[in-house]
């Protein structure tokens, strides 16, 4: 089967490689319906830091159909169209039963596909626990929009839920691609008041709006916590949730969140070695009473189920985050390069492969 891979940083090939194979009793083989690409294979791809392994099938977002299950599934049959998670935990470990599901047994274990499992951007994948991990797609749900909850809709809300929102709280959202405008309509669901949003491109500011910030500011017009702080006399945003930017963002979070109650909730992906920096003087010399959270996308068959419940009942709707169609799995190539160049107009690209009505 036809896969794309990547072979070497900055290099992605199309590979012949052999199809999946069930094995599993609890696994399932899939074919992709609909994939988009992350901002975390761009990052892999292209980013810097620890060596990944090549000859690696990329991809992690996708709405797939099940053509094989292994013998002790039981919730999914062959011709279901599915959503399929970006972070898919290992719901047997022990550590999952503590609560650690992400990062049971090693780090980042929950992130499998495209990573330590080959990922999606191919004719077939495989998972190896349907039950847990596979979500049914409600009626009244487009491809699209599961599309959408698989990945930048449940890390969106994550940040939302780590960022310890109260009614009527002020809280800034840092980044406004696909991530952070999930961001700003978890934090709109979970009683923010006035929500600052930032970031530059033309696109984003005007979806900003639409999901619910009051405000806008331009991270490449003046200093971003001055701003907050002058914006929020002097105090700073109850929460702030960090969804872009590079390492002086989370120096800069520090810096705006509230004294006493200010929580940082931070979803954003720092490339490199090195440190990030905590400021001492508005970190209070380590006394300020500012709280960090620093968390990956909850995954799973429920979470990704509660996803596409928001949206079935018109709480959130994430489909106009897709302004870039492609059809064809070849055109996962355009889709990804299109992921890096970040253009004026785009915020999240979709590759349909197979049309299908639900
Ligand atoms: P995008 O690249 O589409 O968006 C990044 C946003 O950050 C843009 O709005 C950009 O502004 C803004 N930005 C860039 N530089 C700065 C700066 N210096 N100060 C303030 N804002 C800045 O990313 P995504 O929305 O796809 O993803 C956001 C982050 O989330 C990424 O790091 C990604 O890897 C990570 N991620 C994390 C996951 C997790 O599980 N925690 C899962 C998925 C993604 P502009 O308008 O100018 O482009
Ligand atoms: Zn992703």
């Amino acid at each position: 089967m036809k896969a794309y891979v990547f072979s070497a940083p900055g290099k992605m090939v199309w590979k012949d490689i052999p199809e999946p194979e069930t094995g599993e009793p609890y696994g399932a083989i899939l074919s992709p319906v609909a994939l988009s690409c992350c901002t975390s294979d761009v990052h892999t791809v292209f980013g810097g830091g620890k060596p990944k392994q090549t000859m690696h099938v990329l991809g992690h977002e996708c709405v797939a159909r099940v053509i094989k299950t292994g013998a002790y599934v039981k919730d999914f049959k062959v011709g279901d169209v599915v959503a399929v998670p970006a972070i898919t935990p290992d719901w047997r470990a022990t550590d999952s039963q503590e609560g650690c599901e992400r990062h049971a047994i090693e780090h980042f274990s929950g992130h499998r596909l495209g990573r330590t499992m080959p990922g999606v951007f191919a004719e077939y994948f495989s998972v190896l626990d349907a039950d847990t991990t596979l979500a049914h797609i409600p009626n009244g749900v487009t491809i699209k929009q599961a599309l959408m909850c698989v990945d930048v809709m449940t890390t969106g809300l994550t940040g939302a839920e780590y960022a310890e929102i109260q009614t009527g709280d002020t809280v800034c959202v840092i980044g406004i691609g696909p991530v952070g405008l999930m961001a700003i309509a978890g934090a709109v669901h979970m009683g923010a008041s006035r929500v600052i949003a930032i970031g530059s491109r033309a696109k984003c500011v005007e979806m900003a709006g639409i999901y619910g910030a009051s405000d806008i500011l331009s991270y490449k017009e003046g200093n971003i916590a001055e701003r907050v702080l002058e914006m929020t006399d002097g105090k700073g945003a109850d929460s702030v949730i960090i969804a872009g930017g590079g390492d002086n963002v989370f120096t800069q979070a520090i810096d705006m969140v509230k004294y006493g109650k200010g929580v940082v909730s931070n979803i954003n992906y720092y490339g490199g070695e090195g440190y990030l920096a905590f400021p001492k003087f508005s970190g209070g010399r380590g006394m300020a009473g500012k709280t960090v959270h620093t968390e990956l996308a909850k995954g799973g068959r429920a979470r990704i189920e509660r996803m596409l419940k928001m949206v079935q009942y018109g709480r959130i709707d994430p489909e106009p985050l897709i302004t870039h169609t492609f059809y064809g799995l070849k055109n996962v190539e355009k889709a990804l390069l299109l992921t890096k160049e970040k253009p004026e107009d785009l915020i999240k690209t979709a590759v349909i492969i197979d049309e299908v009505n639900l």
